[in-house]
């Protein structure tokens, strides 16, 4: 597992297909455009493996088909016919492993930005999709506050070390949005600050920890006195939960 290596091949304007490498051999999550991927596996002369999906937006699956043409790999993703080249369906508890990268993923269900998401937890990595993002988390297209939170809470509970591989780099705007919501907290203008280098130079800003989610990202920390204070200000009532909360913090960044 220690010889595996994670590059960030960029699809479109902000995505991101997560590229495990060993040796001449890859596997790509969410790979939403087949162009970038191919063109990657050409110049470092690699031989695709395995396919992984989170779920099935057409930025995160859309290049499954024409990589399929050329390698004939296993394709991992949720129970969702919305993504039919699928050909290994995955539910909360699965567990399955990638041989070639001699590593075994995790499967959980995490409902919300869509009703079928999922994410691959393995060798200390997640790979979580459009659902926990650095300092952020993904829109309600197909999910209810109260998912989203009981989703997030269960990616919270992996270990503090976990890196978190998101689908897109949205940190700097998220760490934006977090200021506005949590003017106290010191963590954010350091992240700020080191996620702005990276970005001056052209660099992802992924992966995040979980521990450093916990200290600064708002939708993990719905549950702090100063969030709780500034969203239900904004939402002009007392919010005495932190499904209510989220959903305030969610609206307001919609809109932000
Ligand atoms: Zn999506």
């Amino acid at each position: 597992m220690s010889d595996i290596s994670v590059y960030p091949v960029r699809a479109f304007q902000d995505n991101y297909v997560w590229t495990l490498r060993r040796g001449s051999l890859a596997a790509v999550v969410d790979p939403g455009d087949a162009k970038p991927v191919l063109a990657y596996l050409n110049t470092h002369k690699l031989q695709l493996t395995a396919i992984l999906n989170t779920h099935h937006h057409a930025d995160h699956v859309g290049g499954n088909a024409e990589l399929l043409a050329r390698f004939q790999v296993p394709v991992y993703g949720p129970y969702d016919d919305r993504i039919p080249t699928v050909s290994h369906r995955v539910r909360e508890g699965d567990r399955f492993s990638l041989p070639e990268f001699d590593i075994e993923f995790e499967v959980f269900e995490i409902p919300a930005h869509t009703k079928s998401h999922i994410a691959f937890y393995g060798g200390g990595m997640l790979y979580c999709g459009d659902t926990l993002f650095a300092c952020g988390c993904g829109r309600l297209f197909e999910g209810t506050p109260a998912q989203m939170h009981a989703s997030l809470t269960k990616l919270a509970k992996l270990p503090a070390a976990t890196r978190i591989y998101c689908g897109h780099e949205y940190t700097l705007s998220n760490i934006k949005f977090g200021k506005a919501v949590e003017t106290g907290n010191a963590e954010l203008a350091r992240w700020e600050q080191a996620a702005g280098a990276l970005r001056a130079k052209d660099q992802p800003t992924l992966p995040s920890t979980l521990a450093q989610e916990k200290l600064a990202n708002p939708f993990l920390r719905c549950d702090q006195p100063e969030i709780i204070a500034t969203a239900s200000k904004h939402a002009g009532r007392p919010l005495n939960d932190p499904v209510s909360v989220l959903a305030t913090l969610r609206e307001w960044k919609n809109n932000f």
